[in-house]
């Protein structure tokens, strides 16, 4: 007897499905008419010495770690709605790796060999809700992994900008430096980046990486316009907008 399950599986067919595909969450390349489809996005906590200082959680030793945030929590247009279930909004400005190949237990000599390109994104934060996971030792997700928690910039393929890893990192609201720091500062570099996660998972095209934020974040209302950028790329322009009804 064949299950409705079993009847909906992918055949091949996509006429086949009973209930529609969602669009494919996609973003721009600079250069390009195509487009990038992106597959996961996975997020770098911890990677700069003087976010965890800040923070002031967990032992500063600790090495860095990897969370995922759900595909379509990136958002393309530059718009992001006050979400539900905070008081307290953060922004964390981050660099972006684009993966173009697929890569498993890569060493860090191969690893900038599947990079597609790269961008500038936030790691939008419920902070209030993310502390509280923390001390209760639950998951993130209620604090990270939100519908449209990933703001992200065009896409710079390599074969434009070459490897992106040295230079300014910045972040302003309505015109005022909030964050600012260099690439060199980040506890992983891209190559160990690429090759700690893929001895984790098995790293595919259409995977985003965010490669974790440096010191001065904070909160964001709506009416706030964002402007993150690293050296080389197209700066990331976001607006905060009141809550979708
Ligand atoms: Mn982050």
């Amino acid at each position: 007897m064949t299950s409705t399950i079993e009847a909906a599986a992918p055949t091949g067919a996509l006429n086949d499905l009973a209930i529609p595909v969602v669009e494919t969450t996609t973003l721009a390349i600079v250069g390009r008419d195509a487009r990038f489809p992106v597959r996961r996005v996975y997020c770098v906590g911890r990677n700069y010495l003087e976010h965890i200082r800040e923070m002031k959680e967990g032992d500063e030793r600790d090495p860095p770690f990897f969370f995922q945030k759900p595909t379509d929590a990136i958002v393309a247009d530059g718009t992001v709605p006050y979400p539900p279930l905070t008081d307290d909004l953060q922004y964390e400005a981050e660099l972006v790796i684009a993966i173009g190949a697929a890569g498993q237990a890569l060493s860090r000599d191969r690893a900038l060999g599947i990079v597609f390109g790269y961008a500038v994104g936030l790691d939008m934060t419920r902070r209030d809700r993310q502390r509280e996971c923390g001390k209760k030792g639950l998951p993130w997700e209620l604090g990270k992994s939100f519908d449209h928690s990933a703001p992200c910039g065009p896409i710079h393929p390599v074969s434009m900008t070459g490897h992106i890893g040295s230079g300014a990192l910045s972040l302003s609201v309505g015109g005022v430096m909030h964050q600012q720091s260099v690439l060199e500062k980040m506890i992983w570099n891209v190559p160990e980046i690429i090759s700690h996660l893929s001895h984790q998972y098995r790293l595919a095209p259409g995977d985003v990486i965010f490669t974790g934020t440096p010191a001065g974040v904070g909160p964001v209302v709506p009416g706030d316009e964002l402007v993150a950028s690293v050296a080389g790329l197209a700066p990331l322009h976001v607006r905060i907008v009141p809550p979708a009804s």
